[in-house]
């Protein structure tokens, strides 16, 4: 680094002590970190004082921007019947059996809207996409951008990673940020979320803001706070947005996992139609097909999502899409050939009530502790572990009632995992009611 214009340590130092950093001193941080110049220790030490000291506005569109042309900016030319094909893409904030990326693209491809998406992996409890698609035999996430654009051009969707010519700042970024528990800092997030998107090529976007205990945001308004930033720093890239905060104080769905979590999304798409992760598929893709301007009617949008998977058309999207990208298209009729776990555990409820309160971040924990997550940024991940939740908030339940089921491998660490999974659970004798499931719209 000899020569160069400053030292890592004094703009190290400079935001440690709370002071605001220049354009430079940020483009020579995510410039220097994309092409290997400045070391994982000193990058991991400046993204802890930018969690404890924030970022203005100012300095956050820098980082977003710097994020964002560390790699290529792609452009598309999709046309169907002479007319423009529509790119729109959702992102979630992350969660704990959050995987309505999976059902959203298809129905959205379905629907005539084009969704080229860049996902991230497992991030601190909660799961990513990518680690959920290649739950299918042979799918790869790793497509050149040749062959992305390829997949969506013939799908409708297509889906990959950052890449090291996409979004190669928020790819080495991310990794290190859950390694070194600096997630949950609304400028990270910003740049993060947006380099990736903006990178994309996208016409508009859907944000999933999510808020409560399995959330990087646990109340109400720091989720508010954090969707008014996306969105007004989409908004300033020119990108129709709208943002959703809804609830994450328990998991969303019935599983949490990788291949399990890949066969709720099937199941979804081959028409198993309640419960909350389906509502928030419906409402999701509804809203990208607003953002498209296919529409300005969101109760038709939601019934053209709805239409999608009845019709079966959503499914056959992903078929193809599963096809093109290397995968085992016939997990689609047969969820048995995605990974599975050994064993399994019932965990039961001690006494009767009323399920008053999930620790669901402890739940997304278990599940990485038990070998769906990382510890190190080189480690592979065991797929099929999992849990399956048979208890949402306000469900009544009786003594010896399965709260959750334990999906693993390892048996030697049963004993600890059944005493933090029945810890997670809070009864009351009273009737609870349920959290709302969508918050606000921003
Ligand atoms: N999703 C991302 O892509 N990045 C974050 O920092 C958090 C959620």
């Amino acid at each position: 680094m000899s020569g160069l214009k400053f030292r890592p340590q004094d703009i190290i130092e400079k935001k440690r002590d709370g002071n605001v950093l220049t354009s430079e001193e940020i483009a020579f941080i995510i410039r220097g970190y994309t092409n290997d110049e400045i070391p994982d220790y000193q990058i991991a030490a400046w993204l802890m004082a930018v969690f404890n000291r924030g970022m203005n506005p100012e300095e956050t569109r820098t980082l977003v921007k710097e994020m964002l042309h560390s790699g290529t900016v792609l452009h598309h030319n999709l046309s169907r019947d002479g007319h423009r094909v529509p790119l729109v893409d959702k992102h979630s904030t992350g969660g704990v059996g959050d995987k309505t990326s999976l059902v959203i693209a298809p129905i959205a491809a379905a629907c005539g809207v084009a969704v080229p998406m860049i996902s991230g992996r497992g991030l601190a409890h909660t799961g990513g996409t990518l680690d959920k698609l290649e739950a299918i035999p042979g799918f790869r996430t790793d497509l050149s951008l040749a062959d992305f654009k390829k997949v969506l051009k013939r799908c409708g969707f297509a889906l990959i990673g950052q890449t090291a010519e996409i979004a190669p700042a928020d790819r080495k970024l991310y990794a290190l940020r859950d390694l070194t528990a600096t997630v949950p800092c609304p400028p990270l997030i910003c740049g993060s979320i947006m380099s990736k998107k903006l990178a994309e090529g996208i016409d508009g976007l859907v944000l999933d803001v999510k808020c409560g205990n399995g959330a990087f945001m646990h109340s109400e308004n720091e989720a508010k706070s954090l969707a008014r930033l996306l969105t007004r720093t989409a908004r300033e890239m020119g990108k129709r947005c709208v943002a959703l905060v809804t609830d994450m104080n328990q998991p969303l769905g019935r599983w949490i996992g990788n291949a399990v979590e890949t066969r709720e999304a099937i199941e979804t798409l081959n028409g198993k139609l309640d419960g909350d992760f389906n509502d928030l598929s419906i409402e999701l893709a509804a809203r990208m097909i607003v953002v498209s301007g296919a529409t300005r009617s969101i109760a038709s949008a939601r019934k053209q999502a709805r239409e999608a998977i009845v019709s079966g058309a959503a499914r056959e999207r992903f078929r193809e899409n599963i096809a093109a990208q290397g995968g085992d298209p016939r997990v689609l009729d047969d969820v048995s050939l995605l990974p599975q776990a050994k064993y399994k555990t019932d965990i039961l409820c001690e006494a009767a009530g009323y399920v008053a309160s999930i620790a669901t971040n402890e739940l997304g924990r278990v599940v990485m502790d038990w070998g769906g997550g990382r510890l190190r940024l080189q480690d592979a991940i065991d797929l099929s572990v999992g849990l399956e939740v048979h208890a949402k908030i306000g469900d009544k339940v009786q003594r010896g009632d399965p709260l959750v089921t334990a999906y693993y491998n390892d048996k030697s660490r049963l004993a600890e995992m059944k005493k933090r999974l029945g810890a997670t659970y809070v009864l009351s004798k009273r009737p609870v009611v349920p959290p709302k499931l969508i918050k606000t719209v921003i």
